[in-house]
């Protein structure tokens, strides 16, 4: 261990390599400090404060995402002032718009008032759609706090709900800023950020439009990198509970790339994908035909039996009659006309082996090289 740069977390002492921050090497060595703003491989802005950690003869606590470790320097991440502070902060952003989940009544029976005026202004029959996957939750249930303290603030902005793919809560807000990093520095389309200021402050698109009028692409980043329940998929939104569904672990099928994606299914059928995080080669990432377009997959529209058409009309036939059919008519037409009659399209969403398959069935059973995919079938 190199003397001249170790640092004492919580009584370990621990070593870190020049550049590193307090949280760098507090999450190297599996030491839990608290983020909302925080977002991997982003420049840390140390917005959200939730990261304060004590230093001894440091003035005040620091944000531990962008105060540099330093030699010899002794780091408390539980202590009484860390935790009174991460509570007040817990309490104002529970108390900042609508943030019912975690105010439950002093009798811990009842809903409390504040509950039941947020739940009213969503306007839905069910309290957050994010309740069970929600950062500020955990925190709140971590520090055992609840908004009630203080008089809820409300926020002017009504809800986004125009938008194809996302809706924007803009009473959930907790402006961490995640979303604009994740839109402007990882995916680098520069769609939004903030705007106005103080209390009014906002994500905004192209000068406060919607999304769907703006640069935005709908890749989705911004949803999956916001922490609450300010940005979230429009199809998921009070039909899909977090616990509900479980997670399978695939290959995107839509181009050559390889993303990698978690499907979410309940009862069989792919309700939400997002992006596998820190894995090659999209880091959890995705584009939006990977992250929305699986409405395909349950489609009514797809053919679960052969048709052969005849007179004009489809009718419905069973499989061994459809490749008869199939091979009878290949037969005939590489008879009459040769090979090089036959060009066969594959796809780019089925998988390499399907693919290998219809390539030699082209070359090696219809003798003809013409054989190309199509990134749209
Ligand atoms: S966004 Fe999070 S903290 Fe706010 S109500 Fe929903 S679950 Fe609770
Ligand atoms: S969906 Fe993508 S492009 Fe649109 S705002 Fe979010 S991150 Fe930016
Ligand atoms: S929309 Fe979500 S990610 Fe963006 S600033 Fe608000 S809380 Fe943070």
């Amino acid at each position: 261990m190199d003397p001249e740069n170790t640092l004492t977390i919580n009584g370990n002492i621990l070593p870190f390599s020049p550049g590193e921050t307090i949280l760098d090497v507090a999450r190297e060595h599996d030491i839990d400090i608290p983020t909302l703003c925080h977002l991997k491989d982003a420049t840390p802005t140390g917005e959200c404060r939730i990261c304060v950690v004590e230093v001894e003869g440091a003035r005040s606590l620091l944000t531990a995402c962008t105060a540099p470790a330093g030699n010899g320097m002794v780091v408390y991440t539980e202590s009484h002032k860390v935790v009174e502070s991460r509570k007040m902060l817990l309490k104002l952003l529970l108390a900042s718009g609508n943030h019912n989940c975690a105010a439950r009544g002093s009798d811990d029976r009842d809903w409390t008032r504040f509950q039941l005026d947020v739940h009213a202004d969503d306007s839905s029959p069910e309290l957050c759609p994010t309740w069970g996957d929600c950062r500020l939750q955990d925190l709140a249930y971590r520090y055992q706090v609840t908004g009630e303290q203080f008089p809820r603030t409300d926020v002017p902005y009504p809800m986004e709900t125009v938008n194809p793919f996302i809706v924007r809560d803009f009473s959930r807000c907790i402006k961490c800023g995640r979303c604009i990093q994740a839109c402007c520095d990882v995916q680098v389309n520069n769609a939004i950020s903030f705007g106005y200021r103080g209390a009014d402050a906002k994500v905004v698109a192209a000068g406060d439009r919607p999304l769907k009028d703006s640069d935005c692409v709908f890749c989705g980043e911004c949803v999956q990198a916001c922490p609450v329940a300010a940005l979230v998929e429009k199809d998921v939104r009070y039909h899909v509970r977090p616990w509900e569904t479980k997670k399978v672990r695939t290959t995107c099928s839509y181009c050559g790339v390889g993303c990698q994606l978690y499907l979410h299914v309940k009862d069989g059928r792919v309700v939400k994908v997002t992006g596998v995080e820190d894995v090659a080669p999209n880091y959890g990432s995705l584009c939006v035909k990977g992250r929305f377009g699986f409405n395909f997959i349950a489609s009514p529209d797809r053919l679960t039996t052969p048709l052969i058409k005849e007179n004009g009309e489809f009718r419905e036939a069973s499989w061994d009659e459809a490749l008869d059919k199939v091979a009878e008519n290949f037969t005939r037409i590489k008879n009459d006309h040769g090979p090089d009659a036959f060009g066969v399209l594959t796809s780019a969403r089925i998988s390499n082996e399907e693919n290998y398959i219809a390539q030699k069935f082209t070359r090696a059973v219809l003798k003809t090289n013409s054989v190309d995919h199509c990134a749209r079938l």
